[in-house]
This record gives structure tokens, sequence and C-alpha cells, in this order.
């Protein structure tokens, strides 16, 4: 049984970018020397989110309009009204989201779909530095 980590530096560009990390997340798999296991991807932010999605332009366009629907932009947040930092729609997609997935992998590789990707999604309303952490669990 082993554990390995590491942190993962992006820099987004602004609301709902959406960044694909799967070579970054399977590069520290196969650094970790692990064979088999499972690989948590965490975000430690409230205002974006990881999650999968397939990696194409029409679905990069059509996960910002469906959270745009479930969570308008322009409508009140109490959120906002106590900070006013205007970004209430930003926290309630990233609950919504999630900010982690755990994936399983075997002989050093993912077990993702062919049309899978892992993706970093930025909600807040701002340009953002920010972190994601790997965390792998197996067997060497
Ligand atoms: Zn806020």
């Amino acid at each position: 049984m082993g554990v390995h980590s590491k942190r993962l530096n992006l820099k987004t560009q602004g609301e709902s970018e959406i960044l694909d990390i799967t070579e970054k997340v399977s590069a520290v798999v196969k650094g970790s020397g692990l064979k088999s296991g499972i690989a948590c991807v965490f975000t430690p932010g409230s205002t974006c989110a990881v999650t999968t999605t397939e990696y194409e332009p029409g679905l990069l366009s059509d996960i910002p309009a469906a959270l745009e629907r479930i969570a308008p932009k322009n409508i009140q947040y109490r959120h906002d009204e106590k900070w006013g930092d205007g970004n209430g729609h930003s926290h309630v997609r990233s609950a919504l989201l999630g900010p982690s997935i755990t994936i399983p992998f075997d002989e050093g590789r993912l077990n993702l779909g062919t049309w899978q990707q892992i993706v970093f999604v930025e909600l807040d309303v701002r340009p953002r530095q920010r972190e994601v952490i790997v965390k792998v669990i197996g067997e060497p």
C-alpha cells in the first residue's frame, strides 16, 4: 500500500473557463509508481469545481449555459447581500458540481472512458490562481 500526493497549480482566465487536466493527473499517477488504486482529484475552493466531460467545443459552451439556467447570474443571492463580492451564483454552481472526483486506475493508467476527460471548472467572476490536489492511494 502506498500513498502519493501532488499539488497542481492552475491559472484561470475567469468565469466558465474549463481546463482539461487529464494529462497532469495521469502524470501524477504514473509518477507515483503505483499500479492499482484510486486517485482523488480535489480543489480547495468554493467557487470552482472538478468533474469529467468530453472535452469538445460544444460541451464547453453547453455546460456554462446549463449552469446559467440552473443558477442564473442575474437573480438575487443572500451571499452577495452579506459579502458584496457578486459571486453568489459561483458558490451555488460550485456546490452542485462538487470539489472532487475519485478515479480508479490499473496498470498505472486511469480507468477513464475514451471520451471522458478530467476537467477543472472556474466558476468565480474573475481570473484566479488555483490549486488542485491529486492524492493517489494504491498498490505498487
Ligand atoms: Zn463569495
